[in-house]
């Protein structure tokens, strides 16, 4: 175990080990103790660590050239890349333009939200209607949509927060809706927020189908999707989904939004896309609307490292692993096991409240009371704690204390997408052991 030292600027929330390798769903540290990567880092590395026939196509690339600027070169990766992906999306989502992480995908997205907008004659548009919670990076334009206390902070001051709708967390309610009827009820509070803020100024509606670090695996009624896309289109609103966690195969199929059979006219994404072999994000976007961009001159917009050849070259051998091991289908069978198993769970912890999610991105959430949903005490830091007792025991998960004005403990457990049934098992038995001395601790 050693602390950051003074020369590198950074947090743990506890003292960390140095890494030395991963190999498949393990990662390992220098002193030879074994991690389950229990969270695949932050819902990254979705085939896996050290997978040895990606390795091998990076390296030929490596061997070629790792870099070659984009206004002097084109480069196979990128288009190989981008004509793959644009195969694998729904509808007339062809045209994609890479970035590095998901921060720059979600600017990406608006900025050429808002560009189309010009194009089209409607500048007035400038607003993203964004959920709350909700999380869609950290730097400052994405900080706008993502906003509340947890992130903004003291940059509040720095930009123009956009304006909020609920995030259709139906599970804390308690009414006589089915959850049908919520999901509507949810969705129909964007109508009402577009009404209120003037049509003619909103641009776009952002949301993450499947929720992450925010809402935990937060997944919406059925109705929601559909009646949000439908709003969208009577208002002339741009709906972008931020798929940075839950694309790239994660929740069984390659976007979420298919389980839906929703389109939207804007995908971010990244995390699984490189996998954790290079940083590496991709916006996708309808074809007629790269279209008129390019016939009014072009996208005011790039980073330096886009399209860059061996983060492309990840990216592609990743997406050919994925159809040669079947991980979407992997990930669809082993997250109704991994659920499974999580229900189970329920059976012999009270405190924990609700499991949810889709695919392998899978949480569950710890509550004081099951039937109010109340949260834990806020002292106990039980997000922090568990992470610590399965951490020790070689299982890593990936946790947040919020849930919008109530705060509450989520756990994500989201393996890697090649986990096993044993693996689950495995994974199980770490949990269970940490949920006892979690419970025993607590007089639970
Ligand atoms: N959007 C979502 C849904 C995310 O989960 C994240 C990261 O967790 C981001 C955007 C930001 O991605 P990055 O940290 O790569 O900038």
């Amino acid at each position: 175990m050693t602390d950051a030292p003074s020369h590198l600027f950074y947090q743990a929330r506890a003292p960390r080990p140095f890494l030395s390798h991963g190999e498949g769903i393990y990662l390992y540290d220098e002193s030879g103790k074994r991690y389950i990567d229990g969270s695949s880092g932050a819902m990254v590395s979705n085939i896996g660590h050290s997978n040895p026939r990606v390795l091998a196509k990076m390296k030929v690339q490596m061997d070629r050239a790792t870099f070659g600027y984009r206004l002097h070169f084109r480069t196979h990766p990128s288009e190989d890349l981008a004509a793959k992906l644009a195969g694998l999306m729904p509808g007339d989502l062809d045209r994609v333009f890479f970035v590095s992480g998901g921060s720059e995908a979600v600017e990406t997205a608006e900025k050429l939200a808002r560009q189309y907008a010009v194009t089209q004659g409607q500048g007035s548009r400038w607003k993203v209607i964004s959920r709350t919670p909700a999380y869609h990076g950290g730097t400052l334009g994405a900080l706008a949509l993502t906003g509340g206390k947890l992130f903004a902070g003291p940059f509040a001051e720095m930009f123009q927060e956009m304006p909020h709708v609920r995030a259709p967390q139906t599970y804390l309610d308690r009414d006589n809706l089915t959850e049908e009827e919520r999901g509507l009820k949810y969705a129909d509070e964007l109508r009402e927020r577009i009404e209120a803020e003037g049509p003619a100024s909103v641009l776009a509606f952002i949301m993450e189908p499947v929720g992450g670090a925010s809402t935990g695996a937060l997944v919406a009624p059925d109705s929601y999707y559909t009646r949000i896309r439908e709003i969208c289109d009577d208002y002339g609103v741009l709906l972008i989904y931020d798929e940075v966690m839950s694309g790239a195969g994660r929740t069984g199929t390659f976007l979420a939004c298919e389980h839906w059979g929703v389109t939207p006219d804007i995908v971010a994404m990244s995390k699984g896309l490189g996998a954790g072999y290079a940083p590496l994000g991709a916006v996708a976007a309808r074809s007629h609307m790269v279209e008129a961009l390019l016939d009014a001159g072009g996208f005011l917009h790039g980073f330096t490292y886009a399209g860059n050849p061996l983060a492309c070259a990840a990216g592609l051998a990743v997406l050919e692993e994925m159809e040669e091991q079947d991980i979407l289908g992997n990930c669809t069978r082993m997250g109704a096991v991994l659920m499974d198993r999580l229900q189970g769970l329920m059976a012999r912890y009270p405190f924990i409240g609700h499991v949810r999610g889709k695919g392998l991105l899978t949480a569950f959430e710890m509550v004081s009371d099951r039937e109010t949903m109340a949260p834990l005490p806020k002292e106990w830091n039980a997000h922090s704690e568990l992470v610590e007792l399965a951490y020790d025991a070689g299982l890593i998960l990936y946790s947040r204390r919020t849930r919008g004005g109530v705060e509450g403990d989520h756990f994500l457990v989201c393996p890697p997408l090649i986990v096993t049934e044993a693996q689950i098992d495995e994974i199980l038995q770490i949990l269970t052991g940490a949920l006892d001395t979690f419970a025993a601790r607590h007089g639970l």
